[in-house]
């Protein structure tokens, strides 16, 4: 069931992005050679904490598996989400870190990604944070009344392609609210099918739309850790995700400052 938020709700979640933003906004900044993705982490949970948030990954729960420990998720290079941040790694230059940021407030999740550079980065990878990002921006341009989920599904994936890049299928957005994920889902390419039975977007509804894209092909493998999800070839990868709101005018980011 897709749960429509109201006015009051919007304005607790608009807290949530925004505090999911002050983190967004500390950590561009400290990225450079030599950081610890462990303390790109403590200063994300500090952020949260003096908010009045709770990190929302810190204790997610994995089916079977360990929690994820740490409150944000550091993703380096051919790692395309849930990366677990150490000590042990050190950014360096040509890197490129996904930091994926959650943050509960008073109930209510924001969620926001976005893919970094460190330093001067090499040609490629330049243009696949632009086709990322370009793609959530196309994505969101069609979060609006009358349109269905697939319209913004199909925007990514065909954004996306036109730069010669893969959309991964295994991992989508989603529905943002009292949870983390919430329906519905938010595919970054259109599934067959879905034409047909997509839900109408409408006014209330609450969607982290975020497209993982890959340099190579779509295939992703989760390491022996149970979290760390890494492109299948090797290759490098991005993420960019912001939380949204439909309204009657149309897409309102709820990640923002
Ligand atoms: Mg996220």
């Amino acid at each position: 069931m897709i749960l429509l938020k109201s006015k009051a709700d919007l304005a607790e979640m608009r807290e949530a992005g925004r505090i999911v933003a002050r983190v967004h906004e500390a950590l561009r900044e400290m990225i450079r050679p030599g950081v610890t993705t462990a303390a790109l982490n403590a200063r994300a949970d500090e952020i949260i904490r003096r908010h009045g948030a709770i990190p929302t990954f810190l204790g997610y729960p994995h089916t079977g598996k360990n929690d994820f420990p740490a409150s944000i998720c550091t993703s380096i290079n051919e790692v395309l989400v849930h990366g677990i941040p150490s000590d042990q790694r050190w950014l360096e230059p040509g890197d490129i870190i996904s930091i994926d940021v959650g943050a509960t407030y008073h109930g209510w999740v924001g969620d926001a990604a976005w893919t970094y550079p460190v330093g001067a980065i090499d040609d490629v990878s330049r243009r696949l944070l632009e086709a990322t990002e370009g793609s959530l921006w196309a994505g969101i341009a069609q979060a609006r009344p009358g349109n269905r989920v697939v319209d913004i599904s199909a925007a990514i994936e065909a954004y996306v392609a036109q730069r010669g890049f893969a959309v991964v299928r295994e991992y989508t957005g989603h529905g943002v609210g009292r949870n983390m994920h919430e329906e519905p889902q938010v595919l970054n390419y259109v599934a067959p099918g879905a034409r047909r039975t997509s839900p109408m977007l409408q006014p209330g509804m609450t969607l982290a739309i975020e497209p993982m894209v890959n340099v190579g092909n779509w295939r992703t493998r989760i390491l022996a850790d149970g979290w760390t999800v890494v492109t299948l070839d090797g290759k490098r990868c991005a993420h960019f995700e912001h939380s949204i709101a439909i309204t009657e005018d149309g897409p309102e980011i709820l990640t923002v400052l």
